[in-house]
């Protein structure tokens, strides 16, 4: 029997809760389908850092290293540990150590899930936005400096106002050749497969960003010759976003630089039902594992009532299992999370029921497995 070995790290808030379901999924599946999912816990995050001083220790990407695949819950503890420090310690120590450049969000809206848009229907919406996590606005290059610091000389002349202030932020973007390649690459390799309208959006904004921009809409002209198959297309980040308001159903792939993908995929969120339904993997080359966390994060505002939606989790499951390659096991959690919020009988709060994460949870591991049984 195939044995996959699996690190969960469940993280802050929410983020036990709904793991805790995405795992009740597994195993429910495990054993119809003929595989198994050997789940080791690791306690890291923002309430490990405020006992250690930090998030995870210095041996985690060992540790996970080890791993077939990573499943996230979230990290954050706003008002306990710094935001800065938050997110950095652990997802993206984690997606940049491992090298996870790509970031896939899938957007195809759940028959019963709340929908914001008058106009649109949502059954006609189904795209994916694929961003890229390594590199960009989120390298952490930079820095703060005093207007007289040798590093700024060549800066604090550009405007009036810099030489007046007290200080003076840099947060460098940095875009490379190849980071924008396997991208984009990735993103028609996609839209071949993918049952949809084999097109491929760039989200860019070189009016504005001159260097990074161009470079990416260089590369994406490159890769998109490559790709006679598939429709390329550009869009201003900006408009882009209108876009996915407005006619989101003309979407099948876009691809992203880290900030906008990042951004845009909040949005598409809304498309879903709002972040309790929006699932995301973070992919490598296959070298090193893929870690898989939904887009929202650990929500303390609804934290410890065990009230959060795990079906943004469930289809993150989903997207594992794909990736592990158990396609079956895959189709089966996606099926089941349809049904059960088509359905409508087990709704969380977010949705306008009462029901609870675990309730949601086990609706959905025993249709899971119900579905997975009859094949
Ligand atoms: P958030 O995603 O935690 O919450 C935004 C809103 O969505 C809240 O009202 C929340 O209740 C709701 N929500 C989110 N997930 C939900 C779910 N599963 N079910 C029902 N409602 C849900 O974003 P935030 O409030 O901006 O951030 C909170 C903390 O999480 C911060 O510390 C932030 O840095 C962190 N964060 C972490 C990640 C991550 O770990 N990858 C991602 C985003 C935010
Ligand atoms: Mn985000």
């Amino acid at each position: 029997m195939t044995r996959y070995r699996i690190a969960v790290i469940g993280g802050d808030g929410i983020g036990p809760e709904v793991v805790a379901e995405g795992q009740r999924v597994l195993e429910a599946l495990a054993g119809v389908l003929g595989f198994e999912c050997e789940i080791e816990r690791f306690p890291w995050g923002c309430a490990y850092y405020l006992e250690h001083g930090q998030q995870m220790p210095t041996d985690a990407l060992d540790l996970l290293g080890h791993h077939d695949a990573i499943l996230l819950g979230a990290i954050g503890m706003p008002d306990l540990v710094p935001e800065e420090i938050a997110l950095r310690g652990v997802v993206l120590a984690i997606r940049f150590g491992f090298d996870q450049y790509a970031n896939v969000r899938p957007v195809k809206p759940l028959r019963g899930a709340p929908f914001p848009l008058a106009n649109v229907d949502p059954a006609a919406i189904d795209f994916v936005v694929v961003r890229e996590a390594t590199e960009g606005m989120y390298v952490g290059l930079g820095g703060r400096y005093s207007p007289d610091a040798p590093q700024v000389a060549e800066i604090v002349g550009v405007r009036d106002v810099f030489g007046r202030s007290r200080e003076l932020a840099v947060q460098t973007g940095v875009y490379s050749e190849a980071g924008c390649r396997r991208i984009m690459e990735r993103a028609f390799r996609l839209a071949e497969e993918r049952d949809g309208r084999r097109l491929v959006t760039s989200a860019t904004k070189a009016n504005a960003m001159p260097h990074g921009m161009t470079l990416w809409n260089d590369v994406f002209d490159e890769v998109a010759g490559e790709h006679p198959d598939v429709e390329a297309e550009w869009a201003n980040v900006d408009a882009l976003a209108m876009r996915f308001v407005l006619r989101p159903q003309s979407l099948d792939v876009v691809v992203a630089p880290n900030l906008f993908g990042d951004i845009l995929t909040d949005l598409s969120a809304a498309l879903l039902g709002g972040l309790g339904f929006a699932p995301s993997a973070n992919l490598t080359d296959g070298h090193w594992p893929s870690m898989f966390e939904p887009c929202h994060g650990s929500a303390p505002d609804i934290a410890g009532r065990g009230i959060a939606n795990p079906t943004a989790t469930l289809l993150t499951v989903a997207q594992m299992l794909e990736d592990l390659g158990e396609p079956a096991a895959a189709r089966a959690v996606e099926a089941a999370v349809r049904e059960v919020v088509a359905a409508g009988e087990v709704r969380t709060p977010d949705m306008g029921g009462s029901a609870s994460t675990a309730e949601m949870g086990r609706a959905v591991a025993e249709a899971a497995a119900r579905i997975a049984a009859a094949g």
